[in-house]
């Protein structure tokens, strides 16, 4: 056997061995998850960002235009990441093509980024309608949420809030549109004791509209302290 084909089957054994595989480019992945450093470094990160809606800034400041207008009825937001190339790949394939290594790495790339210090007393991730859900077979924004409620130490309900009605897909409306489609979408459980800061979690943020909604009914059930969590911000203004 010469060289080269040694040192191909040694790659060939490597990557049956260390199956780490770049979902994005197919180089060999980095750091535990199927995503390779280069592709990892690309991904937008939420630094420069609204305090209250974590709104991604060109220029720093505390508050976007948005909420010094007209603050978000959640008290704080927590946004890792943007929502971006390639993150916005990796999501799609997770959301509407069930590609659940694609989940398995937005999930691990929550969980290494540090949690907020004020960290809620339960979390909660935002409920499908059932019809949409046995559709899907799984709810993205809640197989995101259990290994990061395991991590970050938060005990974890997916049943405590309820989507009353079947919404339409909030992708091609604009934020008054987003808004008027979950007015009354959803509500707590009946006999569900919450506790006094809450934190709501989504797969992606666009205009926060779910996640505003979630948080009146929250706030209406008696939460003092509502906080919204989301893998990634969408750069668009809050409507
Ligand atoms: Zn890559
Ligand atoms: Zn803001």
């Amino acid at each position: 056997m010469g060289k080269a084909s040694l040192l191909q089957s040694w790659q060939v054994l490597q990557r049956w061995v260390l199956p780490l595989r770049c979902l994005l480019c197919g180089a060999s992945g980095a750091g535990g998850v199927d995503l390779c450093a280069d592709c990892a470094a690309e991904l937008p990160r939420n630094r420069s960002c609204c305090a209250r809606c974590a709104l991604p800034l060109a220029v720093p400041a505390a508050l976007c235009g948005e909420c010094q207008r007209r603050l978000p009825p959640w008290d704080a937001a927590w946004a890792p990441f943007r929502y971006g190339w390639p993150l916005d790949r990796l999501e799609s394939r997770y959301k509407f093509n069930a590609d659940l290594a694609a989940g398995r790495v937005l999930s691990m790339l929550w969980q290494r980024e540090p949690c907020p210090i004020r960290l809620p007393q339960l979390l909660l991730s935002v409920p499908l309608h059932h019809s949409r859900l046995r559709r899907r077979g799984y709810n993205q924004a809640l197989e995101l949420a259990r290994p990061l409620a395991r991590a970050a130490g938060v005990p974890l309900r997916h049943d405590a809030l309820l989507r009353r009605r079947s919404t339409a897909a909030q992708t091609e409306l604009d934020a008054l549109a987003r808004r008027r489609n979950v007015h009354g979408a959803f509500a707590v459980r009946e006999g569900v004791a919450l506790p006094a800061h809450v934190a709501i979690l989504d797969d992606v943020m666009t205009t926060g509209a779910t996640l505003a909604e979630c948080a009146r009914v929250l706030r209406r059930a008696g939460v003092q302290r509502v906080d919204v969590w989301a893998l990634a911000r969408a750069p668009s203004p809050r409507g």
